[in-house]
């Protein structure tokens, strides 16, 4: 994407109710357009950290307007974390994307924790293994792809750092998926907590063998300015983020921010937060998700998958059923019948046959 494009898809925050994906087709294959993009974004970490707000934030879009927040007594009854999807379309200029949202309300709320990441880890191999089924299927023009393609991990702004349990869930999910490290409501840190917190939580993944997404390389003939714009998002992270759901009024104008008795904190403002960074390397470099997850995750899952079963491969069990799948059963179960029918045609065509000689036998014989 060149710097005018991305400028283009990417106006000042003068511009409200635009998200940007529209100028998406610039990345990918024509035909991809015309399907619209599928793209699964997870989102982790314990509740009230923001997630909801900055997902709504993101995409402009109210993603559970009949959400309701459980109790602690009701967290405590229900013990489990639990996975929330949900897919909204949105289109831009005639540009489609199916976004779908996994949401891991729970997550760190129980006392034994070790539960959130089982369940977190089963969603993304459920997503693969189908995936994988669908591929040796036949209808694999068609596959609709719920891989999940990046995964935003929440870290809290209170803390020192990371937690045992951030560190735990992140090095497990590392061969997994693309996890994009933010800091949530960095409206309660000053510019150096800030940064130190960057520095301290970069230090952790590194010295814990976390691997995070890493925004590739650009290609030489690239424009500076573009290198430039990419090396900055390279440096902002993990991006310190802030949500909103509230328009608040900024010198006669209408935008997105959180209104403080000592003034406004504007989501779309670079020198407030790293929210506009964020959605850029989400937007500028949503193909890449893609590619990294089929290529190197979804690579990983399907060659343990393969190698896993001796003598090579054996159409896995399928997780779940699909109505793709029960629509290739009634036509596999239709070309049988019809097999079968030409067979006993065939039969009794030859049946006939064998008659009408022995008939006309029959004849010659009694003429002499
Ligand atoms: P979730 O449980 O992680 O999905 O969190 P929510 O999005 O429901 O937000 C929980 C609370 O935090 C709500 O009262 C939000 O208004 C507030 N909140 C959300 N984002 C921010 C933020 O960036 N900064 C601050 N200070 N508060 C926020």
């Amino acid at each position: 994407m060149s710097v005018s494009e991305l400028k283009a898809a990417f106006p000042s925050h003068d511009t409200p109710g635009y998200v940007g994906f529209a100028n998406l087709p610039n990345q990918v294959h024509r035909k991809s357009v015309k399907k619209g993009f599928e793209f699964t974004l997870m989102v982790v970490g314990e509740s009230g950290l923001g997630k909801s707000t900055l997902i709504n934030s993101l995409f402009l879009t109210d993603l559970y307007p009949d959400r309701l927040v459980p109790s602690a007594a009701e967290k405590i009854a229900k013990k489990t974390m639990q996975l929330d999807a949900s897919t909204v379309e949105i289109e831009e200029r005639g540009v489609k994307l199916r976004l779908t949202v996994v949401d891991t309300p729970g997550f760190g709320d129980a006392i034994d924790n070790g539960g959130s990441f089982l369940e977190i880890n089963r969603y993304i191999d459920e997503q693969y293994e189908r995936y994988l089924r669908d591929e040796s299927g036949l209808n694999r023009k068609n596959i609709i792809d719920n891989r999940v393609h990046c995964c935003f991990f929440f870290i809290s702004p209170y803390g020192h750092g990371l937690r045992p349990l951030d560190i735990e869930v992140m090095k497990q999910l590392s061969d997994k998926v693309n996890i994009v490290p933010v800091i949530a409501k960095s409206d309660c840190l000053s510019r150096d907590e800030v940064n130190r917190l960057k520095g301290i939580i970069l230090k952790e993944i590194k010295e814990n063998g976390i691997k995070i997404y890493s925004l590739p390389d650009c290609d030489s003939d690239e424009d500076e300015d573009f290198k430039q714009q990419v090396d900055d998002l390279r440096q902002s992270m993990p991006f310190a983020v802030v949500g909103a759901n509230a328009m608040v009024e900024v010198g006669g104008k209408k935008i997105r921010g959180r209104q403080y008795p000592w003034g406004v904190v504007e989501v779309e403002n670079p020198k407030h937060c790293d929210f506009v960074k964020l959605r850029t390397m989400l937007i500028t470099h949503m193909q890449d998700l893609q590619e990294v997850t089929h290529d190197v995750h979804y690579e990983n899952y399907r060659s343990h998958r393969l190698a896993s079963k001796p003598g090579g491969f054996v159409p896995p069990t399928p997780v779940r059923k699909n109505t793709a799948d029960e629509k290739d059963k009634q036509l596999q179960e239709k070309e049988l019948e019809l097999k079968r029918m030409q067979e006993m045609v065939a039969a009794m065509q030859q049946q006939i046959k064998q008659q009408s000689q022995t008939s006309l036998a029959s004849l010659a014989t009694s003429d002499h």
